[in-house]
């Protein structure tokens, strides 16, 4: 992960996300009163673009660490619209990669060490805070509907075997039993995993910053320049700061940088209706579990509250897909695996993006004078964002050492530009999902 330098001005025009429809989990709580947009010109030390996992920790820490600096995060939506609530809530501090291998077991220990770190910081300030997320170590299941993901388990089995990760192996009947499913061939249940409402997460990381911190919602950022430090344009306002972090994840190529190193990829959520009382054994006896798919394009299941069921699968490069055809093809996965449930309708359908990098690995580091980024945190950025925003803020201030870690993630390689993007995306992604089969 190193340091990217541009010279000269930098005057982009900006797109931010806006998705069509609002975040169900969002939908699922009591409305939130956002902070006020920014109405004003403002000068700051540290700027911060975006209020996701990644942008809350870097101005938690920066504050942390220096309480005198003066910090802004500005954010283009409200706090619980954008992907840090559209997730599927699925966190921890194990590392082990779905397609992981022996080789690879030392390199996901080291990890498991910064993660573990970043992840008891996080659970901190949950904790002294009193953020109710509905935090559960329910654990997860990953699991496999075909001979070739269940090949791939296997692996990952060997890797969490001899990185002692507390795991227990599921039959067709344990996870049948577990999630009312005879879906899944095999299944590997892990025991440190948290699942939690997202949305009331990152809404109760946004209203528990610390006062200093200066947040403004609804507020875009849509062009940045440098001059003697950053300026940074909104539609009422300009921000003026020494330093500036980019933590819009998937939405960092739109200012400019690490084009070449990250794509905006969309996926896709829907929940169920309640379902009635007398059916609530349809989807298994465990009060709350979460599976994952044993192949990166497969589909992500999750139990929500008492009675309802969550369905993640889908992706799009660069653009949403057509409304209908996503509901249609999110309501084939779910009724492959509830035939029973057929007559249940979806309550919420919605779209998230990511940051896809080509090698998985996460870009992090100096990215211009005084411009630092984070981004490709890909399906773990509660952890990772948490994580990497953390290192983030101390390398803005020259704190600490981050080499070990930063070797330890990678870095996100090269990826090839328009039109050979889209054409290598819908290539992959065919031949991807001829292997993934059923286990979409
Ligand atoms: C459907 C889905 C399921 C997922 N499941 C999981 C899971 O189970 N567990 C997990 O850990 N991760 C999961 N992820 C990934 C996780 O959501 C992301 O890794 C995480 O949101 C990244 O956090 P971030 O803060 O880096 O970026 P983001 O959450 O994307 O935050 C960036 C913020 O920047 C803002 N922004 C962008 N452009 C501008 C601009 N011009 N001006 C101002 N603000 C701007 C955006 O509005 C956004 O709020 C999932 C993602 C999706 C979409």
């Amino acid at each position: 992960m190193r340091s990217l330098h541009c010279s000269g001005i930098k005057m982009a025009k900006l797109t931010y996300p806006r998705y069509s429809n609002l975040c169900g989990w969002n939908a699922m709580l009591p409305p939130r009163q956002p902070r006020p947009s920014l109405q004003q010109d403002l000068t700051v030390d540290y700027a911060i673009i975006g209020a996701g996992y990644t942008g809350l920790a870097v101005a938690r820490r920066l504050h942390e660490l220096n309480p005198d600096t003066r910090i802004a995060v500005i954010e283009a939506t409200t706090v619980g619209e954008g992907s840090s609530a559209r997730n599927s809530g699925f966190t921890g501090s194990d590392v082990l990669p779905r397609n992981a291998s022996i080789e690879m077991a030392e390199k996901a220990r080291i990890q498991t060490g910064f993660f573990t770190e970043a992840f008891d910081w996080l659970m901190s300030i949950v904790r002294d805070n009193g953020i109710g997320c509905d935090l559960k170590q329910a654990g997860s299941i990953r699991g496999a509907a075909t001979e070739l993901g269940e090949a791939s388990l296997r692996n990952v089995l060997e890797v969490a075997r001899a990185n002692k990760i507390a795991h227990t192996v599921l039959s067709r009947d344990d996870i049948h039993r577990r999630i009312g499913t005879s879906y899944y061939r095999f299944g590997i249940y892990m025991q440190d995993t948290w699942l939690l409402q997202p949305a009331a997460l990152i809404r109760g990381l946004a209203d528990a910053l610390p006062a200093p911190i200066q947040l403004f919602e609804n507020t875009p950022v849509t062009a940045i320049r440098k001059s003697d430090g950053w300026v940074l344009e909104t539609p009422n306002g300009v921000v003026k700061c020494k330093k500036l972090a980019l933590a819009t994840n998937a939405f960092i190529p739109k200012f400019g940088y690490l084009k070449s190193r990250m794509a905006t990829i969309y996926t896709y959520a829907a929940v169920t209706e309640e379902i009635a009382d007398d059916r609530i054994g349809e989807i298994g006896e465990s009060a709350a579990w979460g599976l994952l798919p044993s192949h990166r394009l497969g589909t992500t299941l999750r139990r929500i509250g008492r009675n309802r069921v969550m369905v993640r699968s889908l992706y799009a490069h660069e653009g949403e897909l057509d409304g209908a055809y996503a509901a249609r093809k999110l309501r084939d996965r779910f009724e492959r695996r509830w035939p029973n449930l057929r007559d249940v309708q979806f309550e919420y359908l919605w779209a998230g993006t990511t940051a896809f990098t080509m090698n998985g690995a996460p870009w992090w580091g100096q990215a211009d004078d005084g411009l630092y980024a984070s981004g490709g945190c890909n399906g773990s950025g509660i952890a990772k964002g948490t994580m990497l925003g953390r290192h983030l803020a101390e390398l803005m201030l020259g704190f600490g050492e981050h080499d070990k870690m930063a070797a330890s993630m990678g870095t996100a390689s090269w990826i090839a530009p328009e039109p050979f993007r889209s054409i290598g995306f819908n290539v992959i992604s065919t031949l991807e999902s001829r292997k993934a089969g059923l286990e979409m």
